[in-house]
């Protein structure tokens, strides 16, 4: 494995900002620590690159010991490459000298070509003589990439790396930043709270909560097979609909019957059943109403929130030609790609 975090905690006095972290990144794959605001995922960065000390567990890069209780490599010798939420570029330098930069090993030739290399990688090389102030937010990102990049370190970490800038651009960027990371076969480890930044940009995904890491996963896997409760509602839309095991494997809800597979239930289960958006289909033709209470328009689709006679409510993604007002009552059908359950909280 290339990197290897294991078993990691980092406490503040005694309250553990990273707890019991574990996960391993292949030589080449993009990772990602996915999480809402003070869950530990800069502290899990911070303790890779070697900002911060560990209090338990190891991690290694290459089989090399990076960080133990009580012993760390200091952050320059670890090879690793840093990307920051505010560019963090040298404002008195050029935009090829800023690359340039971390590669005095080269000779004045070599670094020459290499920081042009990378900045024809990240398209930039026709900015090469202009001042960071001179680029835009976007563009001053991708510097700070070809030059994190420039010495072929070990990893690449990107902290927060699109917050600055506007959404459109971030997704954009987002997608850009992977393909210059998978030319290079660069090892790289994002920390973000935005889904859609991690769907764009990783390989596999971690998602944290309080400290630990819920579940490691590709994206695919954290929508439909989430393993637990707050992942299944930390990722993409979704609400919880009570249901009752009515035979092995079977669950009764207000909206029918529902076949699970994998898991066993016991008769008579109360258990919470994810339904996605796209679980639940308009459909003229069925018996089963629901209520409209609320639409956004998406373009090419409406997400419908929809009222169910009990009062539960459940999201609904149809074709945006299907033009129905708040009010009206719509068939629908249940079509779960992946059933997915939970015990119920009473
Ligand atoms: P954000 O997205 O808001 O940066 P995060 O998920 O990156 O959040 P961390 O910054 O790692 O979370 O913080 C995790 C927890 O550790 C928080 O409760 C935070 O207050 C605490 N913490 C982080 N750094 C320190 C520090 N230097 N001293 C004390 N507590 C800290």
């Amino acid at each position: 494995m290339w990197l290897e975090v294991h078993n990691v905690a980092r406490h503040f006095g005694a309250r553990a900002a990273v707890l019991d972290l574990s996960f391993t990144l292949e030589r080449g794959s993009i990772g990602c620590l996915l999480g809402p605001s003070g869950c530990g995922k800069t502290t899990a960065l911070r303790c890779i690159a070697g900002f911060e000390p560990i209090d338990q567990g190891s991690i290694r890069a290459q089989g090399r010991v990076l960080s133990e209780p009580n012993s760390a490599m200091p952050p320059e010798k670890r090879q690793i490459g840093m990307v920051f939420q505010d560019y963090a570029l040298f404002p008195h330098l050029t935009v090829e000298q800023n690359v340039a930069f971390g590669l005095h090993r080269l000779s004045f030739t070599d670094r020459r070509r290499r920081a042009m290399d990378l900045l024809s990688l990240v398209g930039l090389a026709d900015r090469r003589s202009h001042f960071p102030y001179q680029l835009s937010g976007g563009e001053q990102q991708r510097v700070a990439l070809a030059r994190a990049l420039a010495p072929e370190p070990d990893i690449v970490l990107l902290d927060e790396p699109f917050s600055s800038l506007d959404v459109e651009l971030r997704e954009r960027l987002g997608v850009e930043v992977r393909s210059v990371l998978k030319h290079l076969g660069a090892t790289a480890l994002l920390v973000t709270h935005d889904q859609q930044e991690a769907f764009a940009v990783a390989d596999v995904i971690g998602v944290m909560r309080d400290g630990r890491l819920e579940q490691w996963d590709t994206a695919y896997e954290l929508y439909h097979r989430p393993s637990t409760r707050f992942v299944a509602d930390f990722i993409g839309q979704g609400v919880f609909l009570r249901g009752e095991v009515s035979e092995a494997n079977t669950v009764q809800t207000e909206v029918g019957y529902v076949r699970m597979n994998g898991a066993h239930w016991r008769m008579g289960q109360e258990v919470d059943l994810l339904l996605r958006p796209d679980d639940v289909i308009h459909d003229d033709a069925s018996e089963l109403k629901a209520e409209i209470c609320a639409r956004a328009f998406r373009g090419a689709e409406f997400l419908y929130t929809l009222k169910l006679p009990s009062g539960a409510t459940i999201l609904s993604l149809v074709p945006s030609h299907h033009d129905h007002a708040v009010g009206e009552r719509i068939g629908i059908r249940i079509e779960p790609d992946h059933v997915v359950a939970f015990e119920s909280k009473k």
